[in-house]
């Protein structure tokens, strides 16, 4: 169960390696986009390389285990408890399991309801364990539609094929690309709202290159997945090419009364892995996913900056002026060097109404929450270390960044309009990590000055970190411009042109 773990965090499946190496080979050279997937491939390798967690954010853990009849489902689930609490103290997964109500973090990601794990007997003799890891930022891009319903875009959604066509079409575009996309997506139809959500998730276990049995569904795969990638949202919702790797969907009876369709997107830090176990001794017999060739990206250079790259690359370090934040503009390359400051959920709520723990003015915050783990000298060290959703801290964010003269925010999938409005009034700009490049960030940062606020945990602290070449894109500027909105309002357009009957 300890290698189940360990190599699902650290060591992407060989299938969605695949579909990552042909999105890159489509996606055009020189584009954000492309920047994006170099950046997620280089971090994909360094992962596997030193046998460290994809992304910071390592999810929650869903083993789906099929066993022999008269297994000892307590003794196995003892077993998955203390190899996750073992992976957890070697730095393998971030403490990620907090109470509901308090917020407290159980520090070694056992609590009521994770991991979550399910059972189930067949006639074999041998172990099925399978274990998916799916982050917070996907996770809340799953959507549900009950049918027949109007959508946004595509107008009325009748209970039939084409009617499921278009939930599954729209739940891409709702995603903006902020589940780190190029994402994959699992749709569950029928059942009732529980069931119908879990099928989706199981769909997320089936091989990426695989075929659906019912042809129906085939088509529905082969449709979305094609048409998904015209709406040109992209890789992190920065336009492209790239925005969905695979779809895969199953359906159930339903009640006549209800007919949900749910989908559950997944990140390219698809995170699934399986094994077959010896049903007396445990020990792996067999590793799934891991058919064909292994791909790894070291040699990959198709991404680099050609001559005709108009990017802009601008160095920042703080304390940085108005006047250096006001000169930039939307798609810009930022290079970050020295200090840096992470604070997302509890230290936005927390700054609303106290005194900053250090002088933030000109400073630049990271909204990340970090793995680290501290040396035997009592030193941390950043495990991994990518940005975490930023919207969540829209309310906060304008506020703060006023209040303690913050120039810069670094985050994923951009922010909104209050945010925006801010950034104009205030002098201040957004900027867009690589959401999942945990590895890759980690590398970058050089030096962990300090630690505040640690009663709120580890990835909720505030980490004072020393950084020396960490890149993002300037995706809201202090000019009123957001990118995110830009690709959402041309993504509806195309979306809405899937509005005619497709099938019968
Ligand atoms: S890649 Fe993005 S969505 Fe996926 S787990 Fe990491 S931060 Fe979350």
């Amino acid at each position: 169960m300890y290698e189940l773990v360990v190599e699902t965090s650290t060591n992407l499946p060989y299938d969605v390696r695949r579909a990552i190496k042909e999105a890159k080979e489509r996606e055009n050279k020189g584009t954000r986009a492309a920047l994006s997937l170099s950046t997620i491939t280089e971090n994909i390798d360094m992962a596997d390389e030193h046998v460290l967690p994809i992304c910071q954010d390592t999810g929650m853990l869903t083993f789906e285990i099929k066993v022999p009849v008269g297994a000892n489902q307590i003794k196995m689930k003892e077993a998955i408890h203390s190899a996750i609490r073992q992976a957890t103290k070697d730095g393998k997964l971030r403490p990620n399991s907090v109470d509901s109500l308090t917020g407290e973090n159980s520090g070694d990601n056992i609590g009521p309801g994770t991991p979550i794990i399910h059972f189930e007997q067949r006639e074999k003799d041998y172990i099925d364990a399978r274990l998916i890891i799916k982050g917070g930022g996907c996770e809340n891009k799953n959507i549900q539609y009950s049918l027949p319903m109007e959508i946004e875009g595509l107008g009325r959604a009748g209970r039939d094929l084409d009617g499921i066509r278009k939930c599954v079409l729209h739940s891409v575009y709702q995603a903006q690309g902020q589940g780190c996309s190029a994402g994959f997506i699992g749709v569950g139809i029928g059942g009732d709202r529980i069931s119908s959500y879990e099928l989706a998730k199981k769909q997320l276990l089936r091989d990426v290159n695989d075929e659906n049995e019912n042809e129906k569904l085939a088509q529905l795969e082969d449709y979305i997945l094609e048409k998904a990638n015209t709406l040109g949202i992209g890789t992190m919702g920065f336009g492209g090419e790239a925005t969905l790797l695979g779809c895969k969907a199953g359906s159930m009876n339903r009640l006549p009364a209800s007919f949900f369709v749910s989908v559950a997107y997944n990140c390219w830090a698809f995170r699934r892995l399986g094994a077959t176990l010896d049903a007396e001794t445990g020990s792996i017999q067999e590793w799934m996913y891991k058919d064909g060739e292994k791909i790894t990206f070291a040699d990959d250079k198709s991404d680099q900056k050609d001559e005709s790259d108009e990017r802009k690359e601008v160095v920042l370090q703080a304390p940085i002026t108005e006047e250096q934040i006001r000169e930039l503009k939307v798609g810009d390359v930022v290079i970050i060097n020295g200090d840096l400051h992470t604070g997302r959920d509890a230290i936005h709520h927390h700054l609303m109404d106290h005194d900053a723990p250090i002088d933030l003015d000109g400073q630049i915050i990271y909204h990340c929450g970090p793995v680290m783990l501290k040396d035997k000298q009592g030193e941390w060290h950043v495990k991994a270390a990518g940005p975490t959703t930023s919207i969540r801290e829209e309310p906060y964010q304008g506020d703060i960044m006023k209040k303690f003269g913050i120039r810069a925010v670094i985050g994923k999938g951009g922010m909104g309009p209050k945010t925006l409005k801010a950034l104009e009034e205030h002098g201040g700009v957004y900027l867009n990590a690589i959401g999942g490049a945990a590895q890759y960030y980690a590398d970058c940062i050089k030096k962990v000055d300090g630690v505040d606020l640690m009663e709120f945990g580890i990835p909720e602290a505030m980490w004072h970190l020393k950084v020396e070449g960490f890149a993002a894109i300037v995706t809201m500027d202090s000019h009123g411009n957001s990118l995110h909105e830009d690709v959402d309002k041309t993504s509806f357009e195309r979306l809405a042109k899937h509005k005619e009957k497709v099938f019968a």
